[in-house]
C-alpha cells in the first residue's frame, strides 16, 4: 500500500453564501485516538448542498468543505478505533454524535444534544481525505463500489429509515409520491421488504415509465386524482404505507388521503406550506398515522448495505454522472441540481 503522509490537500469549499465554491489547499487533517482518516474515493453531490450554497438552509460557519455522502479507504486510525485498519474500505455516516447523551443511549443519535453533520457543522467530502470519529465509518462490501456508497449514504439511508419508521410489512401496499433520489431507493427497498404492489406517483413522464420497469404500477398525476387512482387499484380500500417525497403540501394531503385502515403515512419531504386534516375522517376512523421521519440511524446502516451488496438495491450505470473534485465541476453540477429531483447522482472522484 502506498504510504506518502501527505501533508496537504486539495478541497471544494463553501466560502461565501450565494457564490460559488472555491478550492483550496488545506491541512491534511490530524486525527485524534478515537478518529480514522479516510482518503476520499467518491463524494456525492446532493441538492441539500446546493441550498446550503444557494442559502436556503441556513450553514453557521464558514469557510466549511461541503459533502456528506462520503465512501474511500482508511489511510490511520487512532489509537482507540480497534474495529478498523489502514487499506479497509468504508463508507461514512453523516451525523457525528456524542454517544453518551439520552438519545444517543437510546440508539436515536440524530437527535443528540451535539449532533454535527459532516459537510455542514465539519469539513465534509469535498476533499482528499477526512477525519471523522472511527464509530462513523462502516465496512463497504467489495461488491459495492465508492460511488454507490457514497450516494447511499444519504438518499437510500433516508429511504430506509422511513419504510422502518412506517412498519412496513411482508405483502403491504405502498404508495411513493416522488421518484427521485429518495423514491428510487424507497421502491427498490420496498421491493426489498417483500411489500405487496406499489404504486409510484409522478408527473414526469421519464419516471413513471422508470417506476413501471421496475415493477410498480405508475400514477400519472396529471391524468386525474391520484387518491382516485389508487383507489381504484386497490379496490377502495387505499394502501397500507404511504411516502411522500416530493415535500409539498399537496402531495403530503394525497399521501394521507390514499392511506386504508390503519394507514401509515410517513413524510419526508421538506415544505414550509401547512396542510390541512379532518381528523375524524381522514385519521381517527381508520386509525390512520401520520409519521414524521429525518435522516436516519447508524444501526440501519449495515442492513441497508446488505441489500445493496446482494443486488436487492441496485443502481445501474446510467444513474450516476462522475465529476473531478475541481470547483468548476462541482459548481457546474450544483447549477444543475437548481430545478431538478432527478434520480441521476453526481458523484465526485478523488484523484490521486
Ligand atoms: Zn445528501
Ligand atoms: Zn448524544
Amino acid at each position: 500500500m502506498r504510504r506518502d503522509h501527505r501533508i496537504a490537500m486539495r478541497a471544494v469549499q463553501l466560502v461565501r453564501i450565494g457564490k460559488p465554491l472555491q478550492e483550496v489547499e488545506l491541512s491534511v487533517p490530524k486525527i485524534g485516538p478515537s478518529d480514522v482518516l479516510i482518503r476520499i474515493a467518491a463524494a456525492g453531490i446532493c441538492h441539500s448542498d446546493e441550498h446550503y450554497r444557494a442559502g436556503i438552509s441556513n450553514i453557521d460557519h464558514l469557510p466549511v468543505t461541503l459533502g456528506h455522502e462520503v465512501a474511500g479507504t482508511v489511510e490511520k486510525v487512532g489509537g482507540e478505533v480497534a474495529n478498523l485498519a489502514p487499506g479497509d474500505r468504508v463508507c461514512v455516516h453523516y451525523l457525528v454524535h456524542c454517544g453518551h447523551c439520552h438519545f444517543c443511549t437510546a440508539g436515536l443519535e440524530q437527535f443528540c444534544c451535539t449532533v454535527q453533520m459532516i459537510g455542514k457543522h465539519r469539513d465534509g467530502g469535498y476533499a482528499e481525505f477526512i477525519r471523522v470519529p472511527g464509530k462513523n465509518a462502516f465496512a463497504l462490501p467489495d461488491e459495492i463500489s465508492f460511488e454507490i456508497g457514497a450516494i447511499m449514504m444519504c438518499s437510500s439511508a433516508t429511504a430506509f429509515h422511513a419504510l422502518n419508521k412506517a412498519r412496513l410489512k411482508s405483502g403491504e401496499s405502498v404508495a411513493i409520491f416522488g421518484l427521485g433520489g429518495l423514491g428510487f431507493s424507497a421502491l427498490q427497498l420496498s421491493q426489498a421488504f417483500d411489500c405487496g404492489q406499489v404504486y409510484v406517483v409522478e408527473v414526469n413522464r421519464a419516471k413513471l415509465q422508470l417506476a413501471a420497469r421496475l415493477g410498480a404500477v405508475a400514477i400519472d398525476a396529471k391524468a386525474s386524482d391520484p387518491v382516485e387512482q389508487i383507489k381504484e387499484g386497490t379496490a377502495g380500500k387505499g394502501v397500507d404505507v404511504s411516502l411522500e417525497l416530493i415535500g409539498s403540501a399537496t402531495t403530503m394531503r394525497q399521501a394521507v388521503l390514499c392511506l386504508g385502515v390503519r394507514g401509515r403515512a410517513a413524510l419526508i419531504g421538506l415544505t414550509k406550506e401547512s396542510m390541512s386534516i379532518f381528523p375524524y375522517t381522514e385519521l381517527i376512523n381508520k386509525e390512520a398515522e401520520i409519521i414524521g421521519v429525518s435522516d436516519h440511524l447508524a444501526s440501519e446502516l449495515p442492513v441497508l448495505l446488505e441489500f445493496a451488496r446482494s443486488g436487492k438495491l441496485r443502481f445501474p450505470p446510467e444513474t450516476l454522472r462522475v465529476v473531478d473534485l475541481e470547483a468548476n465541476q462541482v459548481n457546474a453540477a450544483l447549477d444543475a441540481l437548481q430545478d431538478s429531483i432527478d434520480h441521476v447522482r453526481t458523484v465526485i472522484i478523488s484523484g490521486e
